[in-house]
């Protein structure tokens, strides 16, 4: 049977994270549909289309499904499981919040942020904040899973030429309303899907300081994060927040900055490629798992690495 993803995206825009879960689907079975569920969402049904892979492209355009309520979403996507085995979602907020209510309503099991597929019953997630790496078989006759985007490679943006079709919205639930939506503008990359990472923690020791940690960001392009203490100590907004019970990252190179590596942060970096850290401390956990170090001040060694990146930029131009 067929395998369904469900589309993360803007109504605009099509989302990376849908890319990635092409990917785990792909590893399932090769006949993949993405369903699109949204408000005036055409332009993101037809860049779903071209994803390489894909067969087939549900278009659910309606009101109920502008702010993905999850009561609403998951009655859609109960109605259209009839036809596929298994339904996945990338595990961002979106997914993370409609697919158990679709698992529920299916009465199966929900399976969680997987990492590998290793047969179509037989899936990798990570355990006890990323410590330990369970391998599930499920036998239910419909498995509903959440997907780790970093996880998996990004099925090419095109090469795809599967058909649209439009199928019937399931209608408002009812149940909840949107109220209101505050999104912080940045100038800077996603978080998530940024290449490079620059994350502050307690040592930058003020909101402040972290315009060091921006400047460092401007020179290479990168996102800006921080661990939780940073965040708690409110020197950033809460959506920085890199790690277990924050966001999950795997860019090309991160650079924790006074931050320490406990391991509920370490769950959501620990992936990335290249692993910078600067520290004062040389015994910090964080350089366990970093690729190059850097112990002393970070007031010091931050705009030194800052003044030499940009002179390396400026002779390569
Ligand atoms: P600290 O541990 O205080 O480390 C600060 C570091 O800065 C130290 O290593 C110090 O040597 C260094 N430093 C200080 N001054 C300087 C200087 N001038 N130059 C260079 N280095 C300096 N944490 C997360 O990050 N993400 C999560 O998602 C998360 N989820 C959690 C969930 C639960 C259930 C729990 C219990 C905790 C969670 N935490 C999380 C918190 C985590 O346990 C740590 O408390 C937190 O990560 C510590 O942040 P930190 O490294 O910035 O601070």
């Amino acid at each position: 049977m067929s395998v369904l993803v469900v589309a993360e995206h803007t109504n605009e825009q099509l989302k990376a994270a849908t890319r990635h879960t092409v990917t785990a689907a792909a590893a399932i079975d090769p006949d993949v549909h993405v369903l699109v569920a949204g408000r005036g969402c055409q332009a993101v049904a037809d860049a779903a289309a071209k994803i390489a892979g894909v067969k087939k492209v549900l278009l659910a355009d309606d009101a109920a499904y502008e702010h993905f309520l999850a009561e609403n979403m998951a009655n859609l996507i109960v109605g259209l499981a009839q036809g596929y085995s298994h339904v996945l979602a990338p595990a961002t907020s979106n997914g993370k919040n409609f697919m158990p209510r679709v698992a529920a309503l299916l009465d199966v099991a929900m399976i969680s942020e997987i990492t590998a597929v290793e047969s179509p019953d037989t899936f990798v997630r990570p355990i006890y904040a990323g410590n330990a790496m369970a391998t599930v078989q499920s036998g239910d006759p419909k498995k509903i899973i959440t997907v780790r985007a970093t996880a998996f490679e990004a099925a090419a943006a095109e090469g795809g030429s599967a058909s649209v079709e439009p199928v019937s919205a399931a209608g408002d639930s009812g149940l909840s309303g949107f109220v209101g939506r505050e999104l912080s503008k940045s100038a800077r990359p996603e978080l998530t899907s940024a290449r490079i990472v620059v994350s502050g923690g307690r040592g930058l020791g003020s909101g402040e300081n972290f315009k060091i940690l921006d400047q460092l960001a401007d020179v290479l392009g990168a996102a800006v994060g921080a661990s939780r203490a940073a965040v708690d100590a409110g020197y950033v907004p809460n959506d920085y927040q890199v790690g277990q019970t924050g966001k999950v990252v795997a860019p090309e190179l991160y650079i924790a900055v006074g931050i320490s590596g406990a391991i509920q942060h370490l769950a959501g970096m620990k992936d990335s490629k290249v692993i910078v850290a600067v520290n004062k401390d040389e015994e910090a956990p964080i350089f366990q798992v970093a690729d190059y170090g850097l112990v002393g001040d970070l007031f010091q060694l931050v705009p030194e690495l800052t003044a030499e990146l940009e002179k390396a930029k400026k002779a390569a131009h």
